[in-house]
């Protein structure tokens, strides 16, 4: 398979990862519900319970661009999402990647970045109760600005050159947070922008029962990704640019506890094939 034309073919490719049965789960049993038949579908198996308490599985099915399943490494996560989004960039595009997901389904574990050749610089910023705040200082908060044109700007927003893979890596790791955390790597020849390549990690994107207090406002913000948000305003050059491919990897846990989050990700997902 030509990752490229799966690209071309879809502005907007979305995928889903399943990840493993964690040991937590394997210690209290849970069951793997998810299978992934082939290379595009992923089924839900949901155990129910008739009013005679006979139990049965309610099978649904999904069909996306790609389903991973829990054997698929980083790598070829890699090659069938963000790598032909890569080249986009190069070609003085746009790019972004997503990853949606309940949390602990594995939206942060995701390839690294592979070197490139121009002068290369990263921003990471958060949004957090639609304000957005600086990751590379000290959580600055920072204004967002729309000019005449509708060109977006956040104002302040810092900008590291980055050299290695390594140099990329200890920017992410500085900056790691759980709200909607957006890193960017701009691309620039002669202090020009030739390419921006956007990653998002969005916060987990459940509500509900096994919400502690703590992380309810995080994890509440990121059911608001389902309503026009800060987020689509500041990445907006992004999603309607010419020259613009977005790409979007829901990752599922595979437990039985967590069927109802899975099967809200991939409804979710499964409408956003349709933008
Ligand atoms: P999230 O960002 O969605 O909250 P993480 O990416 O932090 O979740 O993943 C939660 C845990 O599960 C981490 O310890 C991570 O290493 C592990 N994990 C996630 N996806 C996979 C996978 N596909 N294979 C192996 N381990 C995984
Ligand atoms: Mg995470």
């Amino acid at each position: 398979l030509n990752t490229t034309d799966l690209i071309e073919e879809h502005r907007i490719c979305v995928c889903v990862r399943k990840r493993p049965l964690n040991k937590k789960e394997l210690t209290v049993k849970d069951l793997d519900v998810i299978t992934i038949p082939s290379k595009d579908v992923v089924m839900v198996h949901e155990p129910k319970q008739k009013v005679d308490l006979t139990r049965y599985l309610e099978n649904q099915t999904f069909r996306f661009d790609y389903a991973f399943d829990d054997s698929t490494t980083n790598e070829m996560v890699y090659r069938f999402t963000a790598r032909p989004l890569v080249e986009t960039i190069f070609d003085r595009g746009m790019a972004t990647c997503f990853a949606y997901g309940q949390t602990g389904s594995g939206k942060t574990h995701k390839p690294n970045y592979k070197k490139m050749d121009l002068q290369v610089y990263a921003t990471f910023f958060e949004i957090y109760s639609g304000k957005v705040f600086d990751l590379l200082n000290r959580k600055a908060k920072l204004r967002v600005l729309e000019d005449g044109k509708q060109q977006v700007q956040v104002v302040g927003l810092q900008e590291r050159e980055v050299k290695c893979t390594e140099d990329v890596l200890k920017l992410i790791e500085i900056g790691n947070s759980c709200s909607h955390a957006v890193f960017q790597l701009i691309l620039r020849r002669k202090g020009k922008m030739h390419g921006k390549f956007s990653l998002i990690d969005l916060a987990g994107n459940e509500r509900g029962a096994d919400t502690s207090s703590a992380d309810r406002q995080t994890r509440l913000e990121g059911a608001e990704i389902n309503k026009t948000s800060k987020l689509t305003q500041v990445l907006r050059d992004s999603f309607i640019g010419e020259n613009s491919r977005t790409c979007m990897i829901a990752t599922i846990s595979p437990g039985m506890a967590s069927c109802e989050n899975t099967l809200n990700t991939l409804r979710y997902a499964n409408r956003v094939k349709e933008f």
